[in-house]
Order: structure tokens, then C-alpha cells, then sequence
């Protein structure tokens, strides 16, 4: 075995990480951290430390690590069949499972998925599909895409434009021109402290009104959003915010794509998110709990609106020009049935759901009157605590103090894994579906303390 610090020094020396300081990384002060094994919730790194991960990897591992049937399921399929590609009608039993699995979870009037690889090429895949549809219906000109700030879609060309965060457009000449923003449901950020929730989601409306009316709806084709905002904060919705916005869409032929990578198989209590708040989207994007990420897998999702016209597409031009050489690759289609099937065998959304709201009435029970927590807010086994200099304005700190990340490295220090969401002080959770109530009860109680040692 290799040893630690030759391992630390290729990794300086060979490697780009994402999303991450790479001059402070060179200088060694971004430590290296090299994983070596997980089990349940936890993580274990060579030095021997474990944490209880309290973000499952990237929102991603919903049935926790180490499980054999999903291991058991990849290793099986690359002993049998390790590849064959999906072009021109070609499948393997794996992908055409999944397929049938996928559909029959997501609502009912969607017909057909397309497996990529990750979030962000799933959703290129859906906004290539997009303009494909308006150009075959004869409206080339509809082809803007609204986004929210805040949202996050991914970290391509196209996705990162549509991701509502400035570090991902900054210096990257993003985002593109088809690409327009407004306003994300962040109820506890509005402008007027007066406002309802009900009133603000009115607002919300006024502001995509607003911008459909100056961009011009025949400019306009869809109109993407997570169910529950994620990376940009963690942010449920305001109620009514979902029926009210489809009304919009609806009434200006401006398609809806549910960008469900977080929220999808699980993750907010329920199988979809667009079930959870009634959404009826025209394509779902999905990927990370598809496989709880034993083995890359994305998948868009396809409306029988949209797949007739598809159909129609190929009649008149021919094939479909869109496909990647690992598209429903068949160990991320052996990943993904045992994963799905793991989901239901150990009935993991009724825990989630359950444990996922403990955590999130123990965490306000905690915190909640902490004179710089200034919002605490969660849906399923998702929460997060935002983090304010003066909680009557909620005024935030300064960046430069880095409260959020200090908060988050005093977690670590204690053993558990939050993350600091990249704008604004707010610590996230997102822990995997088995987390039990001692572990949530570590979560919480670890947190108090992480936020003592910075705040108080
Ligand atoms: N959409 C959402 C809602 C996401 O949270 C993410 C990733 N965090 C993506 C898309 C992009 O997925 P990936 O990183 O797999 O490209």
C-alpha cells in the first residue's frame, strides 16, 4: 500500500480538485484528505479518522455506504457484461429495468427517460431537447431558458449559466445570452420583513410576470427550478409558490423542467419532489440518489407532451442527434436497480421522513433562539441553519470572517460532516436515509457545540 505522505504529495502535484481554492491547495492550506472506506453513515479517512457524514458525500449517498446488494449488483454485471452501448435501439437488461423502474416512480404523465452520467449533463441533455422541440413545432425564436437566482443546474457551458450563483459565473464569461434569472422563493430574504408568506409568493409571481413580459413569452421555452432550492441555501418554498408559478408557465406555453438531482427517489420524504408539491413538469432531471452514486448515472426524464414531438422530429430529420458513448451504461444501470429496490426492501423515505423531521424539530429546539441563527429550515432529510451578524435585520456577516466555513471545520473537528453552502453563512445537512435518531441527536448536539466555539 502507498504510503500517506507519498499519496499527499502526487495529490499536490497531480491532481485538480473541483470546486476548490487551487493557489491555497498548492500552498498547503487547504489540507489534503484522502477517503479510504465508509460505512452506514460514516467515513473513514488514512489517518484513521471517522466521521458521521452528515451531507451523504453530495446530497448523493441516500442509502448510506457499504452496502453489498448494490456492490454485489456492479460487480455482477461487469463480470456478465461491463459495456455495450444504447445507440440504434441497443440496450442490456440493467438499463431497460431502470428505465421501467424510473417511469413507473415518476409522475404519470411522463413516457421515457435518457440516462446520462451526471446532473449537469442531464440537464444539458434537457435543454437540448428543449430547443429541439420548439424548432420542430416551428418557433425558433422561443428559446430562452428562465432560472432562479440561487438555483443550481450544474457546472457545464449551459448548466452553469443557469446556475444562480456568482462564483460560478465569475471569470467564466457566464452566463450565456439564452439564459435569464429571477427571483428564488427565499422567503426568509425578502426585501419587506412585512410581507406573508402568501404575499411573497405573489411577489415572486409579479417578478416573473415582469420578466416574461420585458423578454417577450414567444422569447421564452422553459422555465427550470429544484423543487427545493439546494445548493443555493437549502430553501424550501413558501406554500402555494409551485401551483402559483405553473399557472404562469402555463398561461405563457413555457415548458417546466423540475430539476430533481437532490430531491429525487427520496429525498424530501416522498419518491419525487414534483409529487411532494404538486408540480407538473414537462422533463425531471435526475441523478444522484438514482445509484445513492455507487456508479455515475443521470437520467432526464420526457413528458408525453414532449416525446411526441420528438417522435415527429425524427419522422421528418432522422435520428435523434444527441447521445453519449456511456449513456445507460450498464453498471450504472446495475447500481441503479439495486439501489431503487434497496430504497423500498428497507423502506428508507419512511425513515428518512421520520428521522428527517426529528432532526430538523431538534435542530430549531437547539438553535432556535441562538442571537445569530437567524433562520433554521428544512424539508425531509434535508436542514440548514443560516448564520446572521444581528437576526432583527438579519444582517450577514462579513465574508471575508468565513463564519459558515469556520462553523463547518469546527464540526469536522468534533466528527461530523456539514457543509457550508457556497453563499452565505448557512450550514447544511443532508445525511443518507438510515441516519437513526442517536445519530441525528449527534448531528444536533455536535452542531450546538461547533457554533459555541465560533459565535459565542
Ligand atoms: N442539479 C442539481 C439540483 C444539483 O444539486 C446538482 C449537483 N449538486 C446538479 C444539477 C449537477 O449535478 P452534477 O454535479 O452531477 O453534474
Amino acid at each position: 500500500m502507498l504510503r500517506n505522505d507519498q499519496l499527499a504529495e502526487w495529490d499536490r502535484e497531480t491532481f485538480f480538485h473541483p470546486s476548490t481554492h487551487l493557489a491555497q491547495f498548492a500552498r498547503g492550506e487547504v489540507q489534503s484528505r484522502i477517503i479510504s472506506g465508509a460505512s452506514g453513515c460514516h467515513i473513514e479517512d488514512r489517518n484513521g479518522n471517522k466521521h458521521l457524514d452528515a451531507f451523504a458525500g453530495l446530497y448523493c449517498v441516500n442509502v448510506g455506504y457499504g452496502r453489498p446488494e448494490i456492490a454485489e449488483a456492479i460487480s455482477k454485471q461487469a463480470h456478465e457484461l461491463a459495456y455495450y452501448h444504447a445507440y440504434v435501439g441497443h440496450g442490456t437488461e440493467a438499463s431497460i429495468t431502470l428505465a421501467k423502474m424510473v417511469l413507473d416512480r415518476a409522475p404519470d404523465h411522463m413516457s421515457k427517460v435518457y440516462f446520462g452520467l451526471s446532473g449537469s449533463d442531464a440537464n444539458e441533455t434537457n435543454i437540448k431537447l428543449i430547443w429541439y422541440y420548439n424548432n420542430i413545432l416551428g418557433r425558433p425564436e422561443k428559446k430562452k431558458i428562465i432560472s432562479r437566482w440561487r438555483g443550481y443546474h450544474g457546472s457545464g457551458l449551459m448548466t452553469g449559466s443557469l446556475t444562480g450563483l456568482e462564483l460560478f459565473h465569475k471569470k467564466f464569461d457566464l452566463p450565456l445570452a439564452q439564459v435569464v434569472h429571477t427571483e428564488a422563493p427565499y422567503y426568509y430574504r425578502r426585501d419587506d420583513l412585512d410581507q406573508t408568506e402568501e404575499q411573497f409568493v405573489a411577489h415572486c409571481v409579479t417578478k416573473l410576470e415582469e420578466l416574461i413580459a420585458r423578454e417577450g413569452a414567444d422569447t421564452i421555452a422553459a422555465f427550470i427550478g429544484e423543487p427545493v432550492l439546494g445548493t443555493g441555501g437549502i430553501v424550501p418554498p413558501p406554500a402555494g409558490y409551485w401551483p402559483a408559478i405553473q399557472a404562469v408557465l402555463d398561461k405563457h406555453d413555457i415548458l417546466l423542467v423540475a430539476d430533481e438531482v437532490v430531491t429525487g427517489f427520496g429525498r424530501l420524504g416522498t419518491m419525487m419532489g414534483s409529487d411532494h408539491y404538486g408540480i407538473k413538469p414537462d422533463l425531471i432531471t435526475i441523478a444522484k440518489g438514482l445509484t445513492s452514486a455507487y456508479a455515475p448515472l443521470s437520467g432526464s426524464i420526457v413528458s408525453d407532451k414532449m416525446w411526441k414531438v420528438l417522435e415527429q422530429g425524427t419522422d421528418e430529420n432522422g435520428p435523434i442527434g444527441h447521445g453519449w458513448t456511456y449513456s445507460a451504461h450498464p453498471i450504472g444501470a446495475a447500481a441503479g436497480v439495486a439501489n431503487l429496490k434497496l430504497l423500498d426492501d428497507l423502506d428508507l423515505i419512511t425513515n428518512n421522513r421520520e428521522t428527517g423531521g426529528y432532526l430538523n424539530s431538534a435542530m430549531h429546539d437547539a438553535l432556535g433562539d441562538h442571537p445569530n441563527v437567524g433562520d433554521i429550515r428544512g424539508e425531509g432529510m434535508l436542514c440548514a441553519v443560516e448564520f446572521v451578524k444581528d437576526r432583527s435585520d438579519r444582517v450577514y456577516f462579513d465574508a471575508a470572517d468565513k463564519v459558515g466555513p469556520q462553523i463547518a471545520g469546527a464540526l469536522a473537528d468534533l466528527g461530523v460532516i456539514g457543509r457550508a453552502m457556497p453563499q452565505g453563512d448557512i450550514l447544511g445537512f443532508a445525511p443518507p436515509f438510515c441516519l437513526n435518531r442517536a445519530e441525528a441527536d449527534e448531528v444536533v448536539t455536535k452542531t450546538v457545540q461547533a457554533v459555541s466555539r465560533i459565535l459565542d
